[in-house]
């Protein structure tokens, strides 16, 4: 089922949803399981898989010499969503990105997809790897989200890149895009960033999950001016606990999001990480329960991996 057919049905209340990680390449499914488990005791609407994007590493020869190799050390997303749907019987939602990526290889994914009867997507740019200075689009391929929204909306009404397929099946797919509460790192404001989120929706995204954020009244502003801009689609709060102390200095320099000096003090109060990842899931928790009052159409928790904090703070709010 969709995620937009999972939200109208809940009929205003709040649905519970996480994202995960595949496993580091050589890991079997049963990881993927060993997580999911215990969280299905909570019923998630769907489960989000992430993709991730090639890196260039360097393996060390014998003789000495560095060999430069790009590898994926994440791969799997789709097995891993077929592998999901088929084991709990629970809608996934495969991410799909540029980078990387030709629009034949997008497409063929795509129609892998379909066959798989998986009809829900989070369409996303990709960042720049490594040994990019910044994102660098494949030469075949897409540069924006956009790109990949208008490309995924073609294959639903049936036109694929070679038009003179006869008879072909359109997809169905929904189609879900990021949104940024604090802006997206490389837009010069969040004004000019709207811009560039209201040009995903009018072309066909069906709904916005945010990056995570820590206080709630960046989520409310931005829903906000959204709907000041005629962003009208749900928009679904991403939201992530804290977990370590470290993850104070982290999470602002990988993700582009502000720790508000409450979450601070109480984290450097703390006099070991037991206690910052009970500080962090406590304030999860407050998180969860204003964006549940305030009415949010669900609640999306990014787990790392994490499933006993993930349960901890579900048990407390759903
Ligand atoms: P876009 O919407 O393309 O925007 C990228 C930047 O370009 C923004 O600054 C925007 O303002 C600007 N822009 C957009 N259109 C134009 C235009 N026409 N002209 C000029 N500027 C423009 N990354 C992964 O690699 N794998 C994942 O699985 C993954 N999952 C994610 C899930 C969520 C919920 C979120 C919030 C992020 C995720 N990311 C993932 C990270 C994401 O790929 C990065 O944040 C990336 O830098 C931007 O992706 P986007 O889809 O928002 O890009």
């Amino acid at each position: 089922m969709k995620v937009t057919e999972h939200l109208r049905n809940a009929k205003g209340k709040t649905l519970f949803s996480v994202e995960i990680l595949p496993p580091l390449k050589g890991k079997g499914i049963q990881s993927i399981y060993d997580i999911l488990d215990p969280i299905m005791d909570f019923k998630p609407a769907f489960v989000d898989v992430t993709y991730h994007r090639e890196e260039y590493i360097y393996k060390k020869h014998p003789n000495g010499l560095l060999e430069k190799i790009s590898m994926r050390k994440r791969p799997g997303t789709v097995g891993i969503c077929a592998a999901i749907i088929n084991h709990y019987k629970v809608d996934t939602v495969p991410h799909i990105i540029c980078g990387g990526f030709s629009k034949e290889e997008t497409e063929n994914a795509l129609i892998d997809l379909s066959f798989l009867g998986i009809d829900n997507v989070l369409l996303l740019r990709g960042d720049a790897i490594k040994s990019e200075q910044a994102f660098e689009p494949h030469p075949m391929g897409h540069h924006y989200a956009l790109d990949l929204v208008q490309q995924v909306v073609s294959m639903n009404k049936g036109r694929y890149l070679d038009e003179d397929l006869k008879d072909v099946s359109p997809s169905s797919f929904c189609i879900g895009v990021a949104g940024y509460p604090e802006k997206h790192f490389e837009a010069p404001n969040l004004t000019k960033d709207l811009t560039f989120l209201k040009a995903k929706i009018d072309a066909g995204a069906d709904y916005i999950v945010t990056q995570m954020f820590f206080d709630n009244q960046k989520y409310f502003d931005f829903v906000e001016l959204c709907r000041k801009n005629n962003i009208n689609v749900p928009i679904i709060p991403g939201i992530k606990p804290i977990t370590s102390s470290k993850q104070l200095t982290v999470l602002p320099k990988i993700f582009h999001v502000d720790i508000p000096q409450g979450l601070i003090d109480a984290v450097e109060g703390c006099k070991s990480e037991k206690d910052v990842k009970q500080v962090g899931i406590e304030w999860c928790i407050q998180q969860s329960k204003e964006l549940m009052a305030a009415g949010v159409p669900c609640l999306h928790y990014y787990t790392m991996g994490n499933a006993d904090i993930t349960c901890r703070i579900a048990e407390k709010v759903f």
